[in-house]
């Protein structure tokens, strides 16, 4: 086998080795032993020159008009459909996910890259009439600086492109630091805005741990605002460390589907299914959590054994392959602590709930029935293949259940009732509600993400992701030529 290739750092519009001297590597979850490549391990010393060459680019790059930025982003978008296939295979090689879900993923990169190139002539303001005689109200749009994005590995390429994206047609200038589970994705992403034309230093990357870069990141003072997408307990300590720069944080979810009695059965077991397993349980929108009424628990359970029976597990570069691998060891030990969690807990398992004997990091799709609410696999994100079914006698129990956790990223309801369905979009406490369709399937024209201890305020994609990444000017221009005094001179 040939030694695996040896991935730099881009700082200042150069492929460089971390001042650590360190490296490590990324590898398949599907059959650990392969090598993809090996990485840099940044350092506090790199992350120094990443923002140092961030900083220098600012001016320039701030100054370019926003559509010459929009067109090296849909140039970046050119080569994203051009290299499609070859990145979708390299993202199921490293992170295990089956090989259409990681078309969607670059599908999805470069729908944002070209909602965000055409942001290039828009980026609005508004304007508004003033209350005093010739002046004229308006608002305009300012980048923010040097941006920190902090992302994931679950979707290697469309989250980084929601932040890279959108940050630079803002005018912004970034230091990128990807999750060290997919380094190769993030490796990609960059070489394409490299080869799309963007000047050096307006794009740095350097990756390595959470800890190390992350915080060394998240605490720069000339880093003028952080977007993080991970983990709840990460998020909680950037929050804590990131001073006062402005800080977007994403977090997990622990999304519920509501079944309602009269659902169109057919429809909900394809939604459960899809959000329940797709990618291995493994998306902040997955429906780790299904709230079925009362009369049609059995059926509805007996419906669900027979499909999950027939998933097949295996590499995600197989056709006939449903479901992957989940990302790592680690990810497959929490599942497993998580089986033995509901079992203790009285939570009745349908099916799966082992680690099946073959190569990698897969884990049955696992089904636990007759749960409670307030049960921890009912509570908490497992971040894998572990549905909880939780049975309930009505709407108000329905949308009681989905509120009663500490998350609040996605929903849905399957219901033939036009009023049941309003019902639940007002009352339930998330920031997606789908109707008759499953908690996953976000499109990038659309605000994305949570409430309560998911998100913070803000949300990704559309224009609500441009007004994560730039500042608001008010302008007032009185033109009476003599003083005009607001709230005051008002006759
Ligand atoms: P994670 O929090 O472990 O890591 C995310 C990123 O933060 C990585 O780049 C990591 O290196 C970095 N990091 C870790 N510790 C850090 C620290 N102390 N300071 C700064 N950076 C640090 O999350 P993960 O395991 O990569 O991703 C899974 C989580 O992400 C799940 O909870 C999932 O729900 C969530 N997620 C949320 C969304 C959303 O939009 N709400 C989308 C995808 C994933």
């Amino acid at each position: 086998m040939s030694k695996p290739k040896n991935y730099k750092l881009f700082i200042d519009g150069a492929w460089v080795e971390s001042l650590s001297g360190e490296t490590f590597a990324s590898d398949n979850p599907a059959r650990p032993k392969q090598i993809l490549g090996t990485f840099q391990k940044g350092c506090k010393e790199d992350v120094e020159k990443a923002v140092e060459a961030a900083e220098a680019a600012f001016p320039k790059w701030s100054e370019t008009p926003a559509p010459k930025r929009g067109l090296i982003l849909s140039r970046a978008a050119q080569l994203l459909r051009e290299n499609k296939e070859q990145l979708s295979s390299e993202m199921t090689m490293e992170m295990g996910k089956v090989i259409q879900e990681s078309r969607g993923d670059v599908q999805e990169a470069m729908d944002i890259t070209e909602y965000m190139a055409g942001e290039g002539r828009r980026l609005l303001g508004f304007t508004t009439p003033s209350e005093l005689r010739k002046k004229l109200c308006l608002t305009t749009r300012m980048p923010i600086g040097v941006c920190g994005l902090i992302t994931p590995w679950n979707f290697p390429m469309a989250i980084p492109t929601w932040k890279i994206m959108t940050a630079l047609i803002c005018g912004n200038t970034v230091l990128f630091k990807p999750s060290s589970d997919t380094p190769l994705c993030a490796t990609r992403l960059v070489e394409i805005l490299e080869k799309a034309g963007l000047p050096k230093g307006v794009l740095n990357m350097v990756t390595g741990s959470g800890d190390d870069v992350g915080m060394t990141i998240v605490r720069h003072e000339k880093v003028g605002a952080i977007s993080f997408t991970g983990h709840k307990d990460t998020g909680a300590s950037i929050l804590k460390e990131a001073g006062l720069k402005r800080v977007g944080l994403e977090m997990g979810g622990k999304n519920g589907i509501i079944v309602m009695d009269d659902a169109d059965l057919n429809l909900a077991l394809e939604g459960v299914i899809w959000g329940g397993y797709g990618t291995t349980g493994q998306r902040c929108t997955a429906a780790s959590r299904v709230i079925v009424h009362e009369k049609i628990k059995d059926k509805f359970e007996r419906m669900l054994i027979d499909r999950i029976g027939k998933l097949k597990l295996g590499d995600g570069l197989k056709p006939q392959t449903d479901v992957g691998p989940l990302v790592n060891k680690a990810a497959q030990e929490k599942s497993a602590k998580y089986v033995e969690i509901g079992k203790n807990e009285g939570a009745k398992l349908l099916i799966g709930g082992e680690i099946p004997a073959m190569e990698g990091f897969f884990f049955e799709p696992t089904l636990f029935t007759d749960c409670t609410k307030e049960m921890r696999i009912a509570q908490e994100e497992i971040f894998g293949p572990v549905v909880s079914l939780i049975s309930i006698r009505n709407l108000d129990e329905a949308t009681d259940a989905i509120n009663s956790v500490e998350y609040g990223l996605s929903s849905a309801i399957y219901t033939k009732d036009i009023g049941r369905a309003c019902e639940a979009i007002t009352r339930i406490k998330a920031g997606l509600t789908y109707v008759n369709s499953s908690t996953i399937g976000s499109e990038v024209h659309l605000p994305f993400g949570g409430v309560k201890h998911t998100g913070m305020g803000t949300r990704e994609g559309g224009i609500e992701g441009i007004n994560e990444f730039s500042e608001i000017k008010t302008v007032y221009i009185d033109y009476s030529g003599k003083l005009q005094r607001a709230q005051i001179d008002i006759e």
